[in-house]
Formats: C-alpha cells, structure tokens, sequence
C-alpha cells in the first residue's frame, strides 16, 4: 500500500493519500484547498491517478479542496449522506465502501462532531476525522455536535475496534501524528469517563472559541470548496 500523511499547517490538518499499488488508483482524505498543487504534484511523482476525494465531514476549519481537485483531475467527490451536499458526486452511507483498485475502506457513521461525521476503516487502521483525535476528541458545540451521539460513536463504534488498530485523526495540535485505539482507550483523558453523563458534562463544560474561518468555511465546504467572487 501506498501511503501518505500531509499536514496543513495553517488549520493543523491531517491529509492522508491512500493507494494501493504503484500506477493505481489514489484516494485522498479531507483536502486542504490551499495544498492542492501539491497533492497532484505528490500524485503525479507517485505515478498514481485520482479517482476519489473525500471529506469526512464538513469542515469549519479550512477549505475543501474536493471541487478544486474534481476541476483539476476529473476525480470523484464523496462526503457522507448525512452531509447535504449537492456538490459531490458520491454521498456515502454507513456499511457501504470507499475504493481505489482493491483498498477498500469501510464508512463508519460516527456523528457528534457534527452530524455528518463519518470514520473510513481499513483492516489496519481507522481515519477518524473529527470524532476521536488523539488524546482528545472533536468539540460538540455547533454544526448540530451532539456529546450523547459522539460518546455512543466512540465508545460503541470506534472503540470496539481492535486495540492495536491505528487511529488517524483529521487534526492535532500538539505533533502526534498516529496513534492506536488500544493507546487511546487508556490514555486520552476525553475517555476517562464513568458513563454516557459525564462524557456530555464534560463536553457542555468546554469554553472554546469559534473557528477563525468558520463563518467563511462552513457554507464555503457545503460548495466543495469552489467559492464563487460574484
Ligand atoms: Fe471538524
């Protein structure tokens, strides 16, 4: 397998470019508009083709690069059907697949970041968006975030996957860059909690700023990222 983390420095966004073979078919995980020169530059090196660009949720903290990539590549653009888009050309649902030749990523429905939030699995590891992070988890307070909806899709769904599963993450903020489900259970502080209550006390309790860029992300993202100036 071919495989590649890139990491946006102005949001602190994980990339992540998946194929399974040399000359193949590449995917490529929450996009950053501003870096899509150099994903198709990487891609091209890498001798692969495009065939998908997926978001695992709509983003209020960057720019999609999916419309950007589609005008540029041809390729397909996939968000979850929770996300509402009319942009893409694939709205994925929970059970099905996300492929590129023979890698073939299970859709997770893991909401409470957002509505929207999906985790893409391979027998591996897990791309968990927002949903759980490394040491923590993603914030619950707008894009209809919901803490009761993120604890069952975190400890009902993410958390009974295998532990030495690798979780990686759409974000970090503090250089970790992978992590594994086992590391998590134990360690990240979010999941220290007695039951379902706490974990939503715990997440109301949070004071946290909007996102700089959400006003101009959020409804930017619901377009794929293509931003008329009209
Ligand atoms: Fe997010």
């Amino acid at each position: 397998m071919i495989f590649r983390q890139l990491f946006d420095k102005t949001s602190s966004t994980y990339t992540y470019l998946l194929a399974e073979r040399q000359g193949g078919e590449a995917l490529l995980i929450d996009p950053v508009l501003d870096n899509t020169t150099q994903y198709v530059r990487l891609i091209e090196e890498l001798d692969l083709k495009l065939v998908k660009a997926v978001d695992t949720h709509i983003h209020a903290d960057h720019v999609t690069a999916l419309g950007a990539l589609h005008d540029q590549t041809g390729c397909t653009t996939a968000m979850g059907a929770m996300s509402m888009t009319e942009c893409v050309s694939v709205h994925f649902h929970e059970g099905e697949k996300l492929s590129a030749d023979n890698l073939h990523l299970d859709i997770l429905y893991t909401p409470g970041h957002t509505d929207d939030s999906y985790s893409l699995l391979l027998p591996d590891r897990v791309f968990t968006g927002d949903t759980l992070l490394i040491r923590g988890t993603g914030r619950t307070d707008f894009q209809n975030g919901d803490p009761a909806a993120q604890y069952d899709s975190l400890f009902g769904k993410l958390l009974q996957l295998p532990e030495e599963t690798f979780v990686y993450p759409a974000h970090d903020y503090n250089g970790m860059t992978v992590s594994t489900i086992g590391e998590e259970k134990r360690h990240n502080p979010r999941l220290q909690v007695s039951g379902k209550q706490a974990y939503i006390d715990q997440m109301n309790a949070l004071e946290l700023d909007d996102p700089r860029l959400m006003d101009i992300a959020v409804p930017a993202n619901r377009a794929c990222g293509i931003v008329n100036a009209a």
